[in-house]
């Protein structure tokens, strides 16, 4: 294999495999892929994408300590591209070790780990919040319950008040405690480019969530939000320009560079209250490839979606000589 143009490094997942590397391949850069055992079974299935990458295999997805030493063997210059379950089994103190480059750095991925400073940095972006009780006595209204290390919306259990929330949560370890905002779920998909100087609004999803988005939801059964799927939307036109407003505030507020994600609830009034942030692409980007979405197309005047948009900033990086601008790590953050 020959290139030109630059190389990126990740692990298997399936935002690597249906997002991040055939946007690198579609702009011509050398994909390196660390796969797991796990995910052999299905990446098999593959074999016209796999003789187009390097493939690395690592036993388990829990080896932190393998995993940085197959990303440290790899000879050529690569960036290393995380995504959602890459920062679930990869703790700081790992990352820190890597001896490549990461796409947008470390911290940003730190801050979303730890819900108090990821609520934290919306509200100093200037962006509607739920608010949060520390202490399940001060609680006043309706609440939505974060167990501790939870994944895609897992046992989250939703209360209409104190009482009802200290008669839920026995035994359970609730790590979170935040107002429940009623509404519909929109997932705002940016990417902050310091070589285009902008934040680009790139489009939305919706997850799929069983059971509170099954066919019907009996009365009698509570709703549970365990993420089964994702499907692309287009919102109101009223609020187009307010999710800009935020990706930028929040782009500028931290300086973060590539893909991120504000999680928000608009509710019948029409406000965004955003409950979370993830600072790297999310799963619901993939619903995009290979066609693009109506915003970002319409911004690019070609096909467009986020492995490719982190691919075109990488292969510009390389191009320009400028691969100092998107390692940068969050130059407004604290050290973690
Ligand atoms: P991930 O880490 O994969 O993003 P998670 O475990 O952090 O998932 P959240 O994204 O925080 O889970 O929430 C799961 C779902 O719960 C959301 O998609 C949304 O439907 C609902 N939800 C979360 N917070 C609130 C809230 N404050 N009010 C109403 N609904 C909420």
């Amino acid at each position: 294999m020959t290139h030109t143009k630059g190389a990126i490094a990740t692990t298997s997942s399936h935002s690597a495999f249906y997002n991040i590397i055939p946007g690198a391949l579609e702009e011509g850069l050398e994909a390196y892929a660390i796969c797991f055992d796990r995910d052999w079974a299905l990446w098999s299935q593959y074999p016209k994408l796999l003789e187009k990458i390097h493939v690395i295999r690592v036993k388990h997805y829990n080896d932190a300590e393998k995993i940085v030493g197959a990303f440290n063997s790899i000879e050529e210059d690569v960036i290393i591209v995380p995504h959602g379950s890459f920062v679930r089994y990869l703790p700081v103190k790992h990352l820190k070790q890597l001896t490549h480059p990461i796409f947008g750095g470390i911290k940003i991925l730190g801050y979303e780990g730890d819900r108090d400073k990821n609520a934290a940095l919306l509200q100093e972006s200037n962006i509607l919040t739920p608010r949060i009780f520390k202490k399940p006595a001060e609680i006043d209204r309706p609440v939505m319950a974060k167990l501790h290390g939870a994944e895609g919306g897992k046992g989250y259990f939703i209360a209409a008040n104190k009482t009802e929330f200290l008669a839920k949560s026995k035994d359970k370890q609730i790590d979170f405690i935040q107002e429940y905002v009623n509404g519909v779920s929109i997932y705002a998909h940016y990417f902050s480019s310091p070589l285009y100087n902008r934040c680009e609004l790139l489009g939305f999803d919706r997850r799929l969530e069983s059971n509170a988005n099954s066919q019907f939801l009996p009365p009698f059964i509570p709703p549970t939000f365990t993420v089964v799927g994702n499907v692309p939307i287009v919102v109101r036109e009223s609020l187009v320009p307010e999710f800009l407003r935020m990706g930028q505030n929040f782009a500028a507020k931290t300086g973060l560079v590539g893909p991120f994600c504000l999680e928000t609830i608009v509710t019948p009034d029409l406000k965004i209250y955003v409950f979370e942030f993830s600072g790297r692409i999310v799963a619901g980007t993939t619903v995009w490839v290979p066609f693009g979405n109506t915003y970002a197309n319409t911004l690019w005047g070609e096909p467009m979606y986020m492995g490719k948009r982190i691919a075109r900033e990488i292969k510009e990086a390389f191009k320009r000589d400028k691969i100092a601008n998107i390692i940068v790590d969050s130059p407004n953050l604290e050290e973690l």
